[in-house]
């Protein structure tokens, strides 16, 4: 398997970083179409802490790239369109937004995190568009393929509409990233394998695998404060996520083997804290398992 940076390496030719970008949007189950409150996990940025903050597309980009370039310089970007539900809008707005932020010479291509249930035919046209002149990579919350534990989580869809929008946007030639989430309450280790199993025989491209934190301002803190579940320690999550990586065939590219939570706000569980500790000990195990060479994920 390969890491995201060696495969942007190999696409690309160079060291390609990602711009988190913030594009508005809301999602279908916090604006009460489908549901409100959002996934019980989701905290009140809607999965898009690191988004950069600022106005329009151009002014976030600039902001962001100030930002990389003050720790790496060279290399070129990613439009990452990080937060909440990024194609839960009409097809002329996202156009305008996504053709805004790719057109800079440096920005290789779009990143754009949504649903399953937010991909019509029209607006799968729209990004099968964009992809014929840029990189274009869709990225699905799927977070598990159980759908008692998506109900739980208020995910407000059920799997088979992942499995369905993984085939219409391969079909339309576009790439599919795939979030996973390890540690969901009420899962079991085989329960994750198998979401694991599951997505990478449906075809998905691409996988991120993010740990279940709790965030002070999601949902979830109300039950992890009630004590009805409790988070995975560091070396069950490495075990865990081990098998789930085993699921998958050499050509899957990891663009993730852990999330990152803010610091600021972070309930649990707090040893995901130390991110240097964590990647050294994920990176240690995964490549002793001859599984994945994470230098430079
Ligand atoms: S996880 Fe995604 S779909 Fe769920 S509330 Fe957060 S941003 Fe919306």
């Amino acid at each position: 398997m390969r890491t995201a940076n060696q495969y942007y390496r190999q696409r690309f030719g160079c060291k390609v970083y990602k711009l988190s970008l913030d594009g508005g949007f809301t999602c279908p189950n916090r604006d009460g179409r489908l549901g409100i409150g959002g996934c019980r996990f989701c905290s009140g940025a809607g999965s898009g802490e690191f988004a950069s903050a600022g106005k329009g597309v151009a002014d976030q980009l600039a902001r962001a790239k100030k930002w990389v370039e003050k720790k790496c310089a060279g290399g070129k970007y990613i439009a990452y369109f990080q937060s909440f539900t990024n194609t839960y809008a009409p097809v002329e707005r996202m156009e305008t937004m996504f053709r805004a932020a790719m057109e800079p010479e440096d920005i290789v291509g779009l990143a754009i995190a949504t649903r399953p249930d937010c991909l019509p035919e029209e607006t799968v046209a729209l990004l099968a568009r964009l992809a014929r002149e840029k990189y274009v990579s869709v990225e699905l919350g799927l977070q598990t393929v159980h759908n008692d534990t998506a109900r739980a989580m208020n995910r407000c869809y059920d799997t088979d509409v992942y499995f369905d929008a993984v085939r219409r946007l391969r079909n339309a030639g576009l790439e599919v990233v795939t979030h996973l989430i390890l540690g969901l309450p009420g899962e079991s280790r085989e329960a994750m394998v198998e979401s694991a199993r599951q997505v990478a025989a449906a075809g998905t491209d691409g996988v991120k695998f993010h740990l279940l934190h709790v965030m002070a301002d999601a949902p979830l803190a109300e039950d992890y404060a009630a004590g009805t579940f409790r988070c995975l320690e560091l070396e069950e999550y490495g075990e865990i996520l081990a098998e789930c990586l085993r699921q998958f065939p050499d050509t899957a590219v990891v663009h993730r083997i852990t999330g990152d939570g803010a610091r600021r706000g972070l309930i649990a569980p707090m040893w995901s804290l130390d991110k240097k500790r964590v990647l050294n000990y994920l990176n240690d195990l995964l490549s002793g398992y001859g599984l994945l060479d994470q230098r430079g994920l």
